[in-house]
């Protein structure tokens, strides 16, 4: 397929990056089960070796099947380029790692996945990275909090799990100002219902583990590059705008231009960080996302039914979801992800703690997992779970207490899933 800028979105992710095989004129793209890939004579390998010509090498760096995956996402986002990996977050420290140096920071919202918080609490320490989570609702304080040794902001669009969206324009103005990459976590709404990059994000991450595959099969990652950022105009980035010594003495911003970030991610990151996706995963997740759009549509279909549903039930205390009209986040999900606001939600319930236990121990259709986005219901009890190692005052800042429950609705019938819900929560308050 010619790169169009026409084609529709539902076009797009069945299309996007994929052709019919070379070799064999199979239709579905291949899975390319190979670790290496024959080199026509010497002077290509070497060619190939000096990143002087496109190719495939050793699957640790590129591999077919995984290369049509980069660019769906990357054109389904609207970015330039795209480098899959291993899991979400394993896409997070690929996309900190040519940004960040020892004494280098990140400024984050305090409303990120529990297990990202962790990474950046305390993971990224050894590294000599920290992280300045800030409540990025306050421009002011995401302001102060950027110093001369801060190398991105990072936020989520829809945040998991507390049903809150940011403001990605606002965010992006601040770190243009500050001259320094935005990075949105693009888990939880996809690029079917928001686009970061044309909001501002410099770059976009994502776990796609979740919708993306959308049946919980494989784990994955991915970071798409804008290709917007001028990594020369500042001394910050070295890695990009300065000669590389691994690579003797290349710059990547002046050879590669936009695409420097993507050629880094692969050439430097994954060469040696090695956090590869493997050809079936990027298989798994190519088959969800070419009915990306059909599922998204039904999972807030069915988001809003039962969330509107579960506000009215006399168990509940409120609803944490911003495609509900009480949300104080509806009119901002309007503009950031106009075609719905995700699936996510969180739900209270009046029974506190014990009564969140028994209502995850009583659902039928709803699996109790640690996981979300899946064509299956999922429910999880956030702080004895996923958000257990945070500090209380972390958890309520994640939307994450000990009241509450995170449900990741499905595409099941709404009616189904509701009967559900309301046979669990009577058991848990009898
Ligand atoms: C799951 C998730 C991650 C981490 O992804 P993995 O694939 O589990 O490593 C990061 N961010 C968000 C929003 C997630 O939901």
């Amino acid at each position: 397929m010619s790169d169009g800028p026409t084609y529709g979105f539902d076009t797009l992710q069945i299309h996007a990056g994929a052709r019919p095989d070379p070799a064999t004129g199979a239709r579905q793209t291949p899975i390319y089960q190979t670790t290496a890939y024959v080199f026509r004579d010497a002077e290509h390998a070497a060619a190939l070796f000096n990143l002087q010509e496109v190719g495939f090498i050793y699957s640790r760096l590129t591999n077919p099947t995984v290369a049509v995956l980069q660019e769906r996402i990357a054109t389904l986002e609207g970015g330039v380029g795209a480098v899959c990996c291993s899991s979400g977050h394993a896409a997070q420290i690929m996309a900190l790692f040519p940004l960040m140096g020892p004494g280098c920071n990140v400024v984050a919202s305090t409303r990120l996945y529990g297990g990202t918080v962790t990474q950046f609490s305390q993971t990224i320490k050894r590294f000599g990275w920290s992280a300045r989570f800030v409540d990025t609702d306050d421009l002011d304080a995401v302001r102060d909090a950027i110093d001369e040794n801060t190398r991105a902001v990072f936020c989520e669009s829809i945040a998991n799990p507390g049903g809150y969206v940011t403001d990605i324009r606002a965010l992006a103005d601040i770190s243009d100002s500050a001259n320094i990459p935005l990075i949105v976590d693009n888990t939880s709404a996809t690029p079917y219902l928001c686009n970061p990059i044309s909001l501002g994000a410099t770059l976009v991450v994502h776990s796609t583990t979740k919708y993306l595959t959308g049946n919980g099969t494989v784990t994955g990652g991915c970071i798409v590059d804008s290709g917007k950022f001028d990594w020369s105009s500042t001394d910050k980035f070295p890695s990009l705008s300065q000669p590389e010594p691994a690579y003797h003495g290349l710059k990547f911003h002046e050879t590669f231009g936009p695409l420097a970030f993507t050629f880094h991610g692969i050439a430097i990151g994954l060469r040696d960080l090695g956090m590869t996706m493997n050809p079936q995963a990027a298989h798994y997740t190519l088959m969800g996302i070419e009915t990306l759009s059909l599922r998204m549509e039904r999972h807030v279909e069915n988001a809003v039914r039962v969330a509107n549903w579960l506000e009215g039930h006399q168990h509940v205390d409120y609803v944490t979801y911003a495609g509900l009209a009480s949300s104080p986040y509806n009119d901002r999900a309007a503009k950031v992800c106009p075609k719905g606001a995700g699936a996510l939600f969180t739900v209270a319930l009046k029974g506190g703690y014990e009564a969140c236990v028994k209502f995850v121990d009583s659902l039928e259709i709803f699996s109790h997992v640690a996981n979300l986005g899946d064509t299956r219901s999922l429910v999880i009890h956030s702080a004895s779970t996923t958000h257990r190692q945070l500090t209380p005052e972390q958890q309520e800042a994640a939307g994450a207490g000990p009241n509450v429950v995170r449900i990741s609705i499905g595409i099941e019938n709404a009616e189904d899933l509701m009967a559900d819900l309301d046979q669990a929560l009577n058991k848990a308050h009898s």
